[in-house]
């Protein structure tokens, strides 16, 4: 008998024929309307197993899914799902680090770029049939090349925009981490400093930090009030990681000079979010990992640990 897996996600066509050819498969591209949740969370009542992303897994949907063995989250955020009670209910959990964190650091660089040389900015003047002239002095941009950058969270993504400021543009680089990453110090000359010494130190900032109990609410006035004149700060996180509300004011009042983000409180953005009236914040959807190369390897990734799980081999990403 194929066994039930349930997917919620854009699987690509070919992994889509595969997954039907060998799973009693109950595929939704996403949980759209109230129709959906019910038929979701009738096929979980019965399915061994799970791949996808954005669903939230509480108590009560697990309480409905006696015969769940595995969960494959297609991403490498874990906020989502309660860890602890799925590992007490025996639910294998995993994830797909690795295959995106160079897509998702090319993200980080680009909101930064974006934001330095307020490309935005640019791109709706010209848009709007403004570029009449050539730019004065209240159009210009910041240079990158040769300035501090403050990485918060110095993981695999951390790393990896790390490299790519100090490689590509000869920038110094300053990290606020958990533990110390000697390793990242001595190929990247980088310098483990405090949260308030990175904010204070850096002309450019990038969150890479996962969200948990313990970072959420991490970033707000309180580091923002001690930024250079010019500072650029870019999440490439989760929104939650930052009080928006008092990003919105620093940005607003002057404290903060200029933010590129690609996550947020509330997602997708709010069309009454106060982010989307300031010219100084440049705000990209969630484009972190969405590339085609990038999100087909995290597909493949996901369905691989839920066919090892049910094989009763060790998956190859847990969490
Ligand atoms: P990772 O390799 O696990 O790196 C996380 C880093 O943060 C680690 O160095 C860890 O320190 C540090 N850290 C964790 N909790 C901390 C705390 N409380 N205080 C100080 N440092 C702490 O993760 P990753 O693969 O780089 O991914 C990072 C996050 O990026 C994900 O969790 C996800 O939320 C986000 N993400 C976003 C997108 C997007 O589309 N925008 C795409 C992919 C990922 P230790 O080494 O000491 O544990």
């Amino acid at each position: 008998m194929r066994r039930k897996l349930v997917a919620v996600h854009e699987l690509y066509p070919q992994l889509l024929d595969e997954l039907s050819a060998s799973f009693d498969l109950t595929h939704f591209t996403r949980l759209a309307s109230d129709a959906d949740h019910r038929a979701f969370e009738e096929a979980m009542s019965e399915a061994e197993a799970y791949v996808g992303s954005n669903v939230a897994f509480t108590e009560a949907l697990l309480d409905k899914t006696p015969h769940l063995k595995v969960v494959a989250s297609v991403s490498v955020g874990v906020d989502a799902y309660p860890v602890e009670s799925m590992r007490e209910r025996g639910i294998v959990l995993t994830n797909t680090p690795d295959v995106l964190t160079e897509s998702t650091a090319d993200t980080g660089f680009l909101l930064l770029m974006m934001a330095a040389r307020r490309a935005g900015e640019m791109l709706r003047m010209v848009r709007n049939h403004e570029w009449k002239a050539s730019l004065s002095r209240r159009h210009f941009g910041l240079d990158v090349h040769g300035k501090t950058l403050g990485i918060v969270g110095m993981g695999r993504i951390g790393q990896a925009v790390a490299k790519r400021g100090h490689d590509g543009f000869g920038m110094s680089v300053r990290y606020y981490n958990r533990s110390a990453k000697p390793e990242v110090e001595s190929a990247l000359d980088a310098r483990r400093v405090d949260l308030d010494a990175l904010f204070r130190d850096s002309d450019f900032i990038c969150v890479t930090i996962p969200l948990s109990a313990e970072t959420e609410g991490l970033i707000g006035r309180n580091c923002f009030s001690l930024t250079k004149p010019h500072a650029v700060f870019v999440n490439i996180s989760r929104g939650k990681v930052v009080r928006e509300d008092e990003l919105v004011a620093c940005l607003q009042d002057g404290t903060l000079h200029y933010a590129g983000l690609d996550v947020f409180d509330q997602e997708p953005l709010p069309v009454n979010s106060p982010l989307l009236a300031l010219d100084n914040a440049v705000c990209l959807p969630h484009i972190g990992s969405s590339t085609f190369q990038t999100r087909n390897a995290m597909c493949d990734l996901a369905v691989d640990n839920v066919k090892r799980v049910l094989d009763g081999e060790e998956p190859l990403t847990a969490v």
